[in-house]
């Protein structure tokens, strides 16, 4: 008899849904093929190393972030965050909220520019590795938060908006140690036509 391992079939790495070199000049596509085939896919093959043969096998990643804690909820995070964070950007991005997301960031921040200077102070402050987080809750109220590490807003029930990766190997190619300058950039690549789509979905 021959054991069969559960492998997590669920768990893959994402395409880009651009060029590696759509996001010059504020992301490089060398910072692109590190960041993506070497972090983030190294992320996503230590996660199905982990759980291969364990009950998270054949959850969705969304839940085992929710459900796990140690290295594997640390792989798994990353794996999502990365998601969330390659998602967001486009080549010919829409610089603007519209609708019940333009209404909240108004209502909640005054503009868009007082919402990006927000979360980019917030980067900025961050000690060390982590994520700085546009979120939700089940209201559409909107939060600001800074996580460490692979820290997510969806273990505090919140849903992921807008995420900004401040592991230095997300800008350090480019911008060296200007984590202000980096954040600067990733705004200006953020398509709110996806953010939209995200706040609509919750
Ligand atoms: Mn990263």
């Amino acid at each position: 008899m021959t054991l069969k391992t559960v492998a997590a079939a669920l768990i893959t790495v994402i395409e880009l849904p651009y060029a590696y070199d759509a996001l010059e000049p504020y992301i490089s596509a060398e910072t692109m093929h590190f960041h993506h085939d070497k972090h983030y896919a190294g992320y996503v093959a230590k996660l199905k190393e982990l759980v291969a043969d364990t009950r998270y096998a054949t959850l969705p990643l969304e839940d085992i972030v929710r459900q796990s804690d140690g290295a594997v909820f640390n792989n798994a995070a990353q794996a999502l965050n990365h998601e969330l964070f390659f998602e967001q950007f486009s080549k010919h991005p829409r610089h603007h909220p519209t609708g019940k997301l333009q209404h909240a960031v108004d209502l909640q921040f005054g503009s868009l520019d007082e919402l990006e200077r927000s979360m980019t102070t917030a980067a900025v402050s961050l000690f060390g590795s982590g994520w700085v987080w546009l979120a939700a809750d089940n209201d559409g109220v909107l939060y600001v938060i800074a996580k460490p590490n692979a820290g997510t807003p969806i273990t505090d029930g919140l849903h992921p908006l807008v995420a900004l990766d401040v592991w230095e190997h997300a800008y350090y190619l480019d911008y060296r140690n200007k984590r202000k300058e980096a954040v600067e950039g990733m705004f200006k690549l953020i398509d709110w036509a996806t953010i939209d789509k995200r706040y609509e979905s919750i």
